[in-house]
């Protein structure tokens, strides 16, 4: 599938971008699909998403939902550039949850952004253990209101001025990104690729899209699928580094552990540059992300 560049404010994509805090869109869940055993594809349509521009294919939003039991109230256009300054402002009966969820398609000519949650095994959304996006995510249906506040994203072709490689490392929370991060090379810079290794790791297979080792594996410099229970998943990837030769630029997301993990060992035994290393924590084992 080649993207649409008009999904994006740019192509080119040499710097990290940045988006200042605007609109939070109010939408409507439009569908819900399970697209393998242990991850949902959420796709929700609002007019004001057919003007919406990507900032880069790994862009990221606040989801904001209802707490249990209420209605999601429509938030205002934030006035600080902080989102969680700003919800903390309104009153408790108007104030959303908030969680962090990651782009996966955006349709532009119908107004429609697809997102994925990883259920991580869960399928009861009364389940004690899980926080309130899992269960807005387990219970959520066709003509469901929620709100989208649009982000940044993490990822740029910072490689470009350097040896040209990159390695990015993901756990399922953050293989949307990557993925999104290999199609968007491919529309618009497909010689990239071959110097683009990937890293998927799990306890189960379960949390990813279907079919992403035969579509990417032959396209990629590297490509490994690293499955370990969650407290040796680090420990197995770093085996797996050990491997292959230093990345020129490594990306790095998922669990807080895993991710910080992975920066120390990019600095530490590959020698690189902290800032030629970008990681990010997107959730946090046995405690909530806020
Ligand atoms: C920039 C960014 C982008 C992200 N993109 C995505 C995305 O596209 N898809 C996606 O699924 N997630 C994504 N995440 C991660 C997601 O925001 C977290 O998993 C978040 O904790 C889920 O909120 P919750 O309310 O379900 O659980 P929380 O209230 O945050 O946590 C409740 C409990 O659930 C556990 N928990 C939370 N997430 C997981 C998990 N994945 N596996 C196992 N246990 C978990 C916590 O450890 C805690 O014990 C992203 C995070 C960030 C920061």
């Amino acid at each position: 599938m080649v993207l649409d560049p008009s999904t994006f404010c740019t192509t080119e994509l040499t710097d990290r971008p940045q988006r200042e805090l605007g609109e939070i869109i109010t939408v409507r869940v439009a569908k819900v699909e399970k697209v393998a055993p242990d991850l949902l594809e959420i796709t929700v349509t609002a007019p004001a998403l057919r003007e919406h521009r990507l900032i880069g294919p790994d862009e990221f939003f606040g989801l904001l939902i209802p707490s249990p039991g209420r209605e999601y109230v429509p938030v205002p256009r934030p006035t600080s550039g902080n989102l969680r300054g700003h919800l903390a402002q309104l009153s408790d009966a108007e104030r959303p949850e908030l969680r962090w969820y990651t782009v996966r398609h955006l349709d532009r000519r119908v107004g429609a952004l697809a997102f994925q949650v990883v259920t991580h095994g869960v399928t009861d959304p009364a389940d004690p253990a899980i926080g309130p996006a899992l269960r807005w995510a387990l219970g959520a249906s066709p003509g469901d209101i929620c709100g989208i506040s649009p982000t940044n994203g993490l990822w740029c072709r910072h490689y470009a001025a350097g040896s040209g490689s990159q390695l990015l490392i993901a756990d399922p929370t953050a293989a949307p990104s990557v993925v999104a991060v290999l199609e968007f090379l491919q529309s618009f810079h497909p010689d990239e690729l071959r110097s683009t290794g990937v890293i998927l790791a799990a306890p189960s297979l379960d949390s990813f899209e279907p079919g992403i080792g035969g579509k990417w594996a032959s396209r990629l410099g590297v490509f490994h699928m690293v499955t370990a229970p969650q407290e040796e998943l680090l420990v197995a990837v770093l085996d797996r580094l050990r491997t292959l030769n230093p990345a020129g630029y490594v990306w790095c997301c998922g669990e807080r552990a895993f991710a910080a993990g992975v920066r120390r060992f990019s600095v530490s035994e590959w020698g690189m540059d902290p800032r030629d290393v970008t990681f990010s924590g997107f959730w946090i084992e046995g405690q909530a992300r806020g």
